[in-house]
């Protein structure tokens, strides 16, 4: 069967991916020039990266990790020692570490939280063991159940000190969605936290070799291509066509350079672009909808990637950093931690600035002048003196509506990957499955739908459902 899909992000490739597996013919149609949506990249004109993103991959993404498997790809995935590094605001230039011994979960998990005596005290670590407790017996459905809450809300509840929140918890919820613990749903901390709580290596972080564009996403359009798929780039949808009795009759994509617009159609439709540009796209009979109408719960978070080479080292380390600044989230010093961007004497700095609804509309010279004034309190030694390091370049990469911003009571927002138009269906890190809003949520989302598609009762025994019922073993487990 051939299967139209818009957007070529981690989602509609994934999808893509495993309905080449299932035996159908899917046909990837990207709005943009580059692959990838929220991991895309681009190189400079002297032949550097610049990203989206920041991308982290964890021990605790069953789907991506079996991905790169199934591509054989795994040896670009750069695994880092298995801890977590903080700055230290009150410490200038120090860093505080949880390190996680070569132990069993939870037990790795819970001595890395009480080895480190930088950050919280005693009583603090007791108190917030004992409020995580609930979560970790009763599982996913408790931490389902809080999305009613923030994550400062849940604190609160749990009788864990504020102090926690601000040690430990700003700079994770940043990272996990760009926001403070005043906005962000208790359910994505939650989650994280299970996970790695749960996992012996759930915690544990790799880079990429290289760009996401060239390394994640060009592999798994070889894949799908080689086996009669297609991804086709500058293909924006432009108009969903129905036929009379509400199903897709056709995608409309725009032409570009003065083309005419083309019809495109195919046996089933699948849109695996953002929450956003979907609200728009939705066909006047389907906003009616309940199903349709929830998507109007769910936005885009805005958040700002910076690269910014320098003229010497600023640090040798070899890992994520979490800044614990106002102003940004995490860091990396990518001259380390990525070999194809690798330099033994200069640093590149990528750096997530978060949260940026005050930022976004700012010029780059200012979010860059912003950014050098907390690097000086990150690394007073190469900022002070008669020598300071000196900023060479830099790329800055605004995303105004990026993944669905997790507030509380969103979870129940997110739509299932099968929708009620029985040839119409959805993939993208918002629909719903346990991984947030990630790149292993984009990838699952785009399996699920695979399955959804291979399950829909008229098609199913027309097609070779070999290669898609093993990994779903996994799937099922995870999902
Ligand atoms: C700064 C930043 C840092 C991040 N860090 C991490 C991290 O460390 N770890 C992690 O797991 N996740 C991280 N993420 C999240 C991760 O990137 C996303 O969750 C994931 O890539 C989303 O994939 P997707 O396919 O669902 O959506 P997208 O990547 O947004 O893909 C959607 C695609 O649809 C296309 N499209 C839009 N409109 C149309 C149209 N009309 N016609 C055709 N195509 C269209 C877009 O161009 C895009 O290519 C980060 C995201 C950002 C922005």
């Amino acid at each position: 069967m051939r299967v139209a899909i818009a957007g070529a992000g981690l989602a509609g490739l994934s999808c893509a991916k495993y309905l080449i597996d299932a035996g159908h013919t899917p046909i990837v149609l990207e709005r943009r020039d580059v692959l990838g949506g929220k991991v895309a990249a681009w190189k400079d004109s002297d032949g550097d990266w610049y990203e989206t993103g920041l991308h982290i991959f964890f021990g605790a993404y069953p789907n991506i990790l079996q991905l790169f498997k199934e591509l054989d790809i795994e040896d670009r995935l750069q695994w880092k020692e298995h801890t977590m590094i903080f700055n230290q605001p009150n410490a200038p230039g120090t860093y505080s570490r949880f390190d996680f011994p070569d132990i069993p979960a939870p037990l790795n998990g819970i001595v890395a939280i009480l080895r480190n005596n930088d950050m919280l005290t005693w009583p603090e670590k007791i108190r917030f063991g004992i409020g995580l407790l609930p979560a970790m017996i009763q599982g996913q459905k408790y931490v389902e159940e809080m999305d009613k809450y923030s994550w400062r809300e849940w604190l609160k509840k749990q009788n864990i000190p504020p102090r926690v929140e601000k040690e430990v918890f700003i700079a994770m919820s940043k990272a996990l969605n760009f926001i403070n613990p005043e906005e962000i749903s208790s359910t994505v901390l939650l989650t994280a936290l299970n996970r790695f709580l749960q996992e012996k290596n759930g915690s544990k972080m790799a880079f990429l070799d290289g760009s996401p564009t060239e390394r994640l996403c060009q592999p798994l359009v070889d894949y799908i291509t080689e086996r009669g798929g297609e991804v086709r780039l500058n293909a924006p949808l432009k108009e969903i066509l129905l036929n009379p009795d509400g199903t897709v009759k056709g995608f409309l994509l725009r032409g570009l350079n003065s083309a005419a617009d083309e019809v495109f159609t195919a046996d089933l439709y699948v849109s695996a672009i953002p929450v956003d540009p979907l609200k728009v796209l939705l066909p006047q009979p389907w906003q009616q909808m309940e199903f349709f109408q929830k998507l109007e719960g769910l936005a885009g978070v805005p958040v700002i990637n910076l690269h910014l080479w320098f003229d010497r080292k600023l640090t040798q380390i070899d890992h994520l950093l979490f800044s614990r600044s106002p102003l940004l989230s995490v860091y990396a010093d990518m001259s380390n931690t990525c070999r194809e961007y690798a330099n033994p004497d200069r640093s590149m700095l990528e750096l997530v600035l978060a949260p940026a609804k005050d930022w976004i509309a700012k010029s780059d010279e200012e979010i860059v002048a912003a950014t050098i004034a907390e690097l000086e309190k990150l690394f007073p030694d190469h900022f002070g003196g008669d020598n300071p390091a000196k900023l060479l370049k830099y790329h800055v990469v605004k995303t105004p509506r990026s993944v669905y911003k997790a507030t509380p009571g969103c979870q129940q927002y997110r739509p299932s990957q099968k929708t009620p138009i029985a040839n119409f269906y959805l993939a993208g890190d918002f629909t719903m499955q346990r991984y947030l809003a990630s790149m292993e949520g984009a990838v699952l989302s785009g399996k699920l739908t695979a399955q959804a598609i291979v399950d829909a009762p008229p098609v199913a025994n027309a097609l070779n459902l070999q290669t898609l019922t093993r990994p779903p073993a996994t799937n099922a487990a995870t999902a």
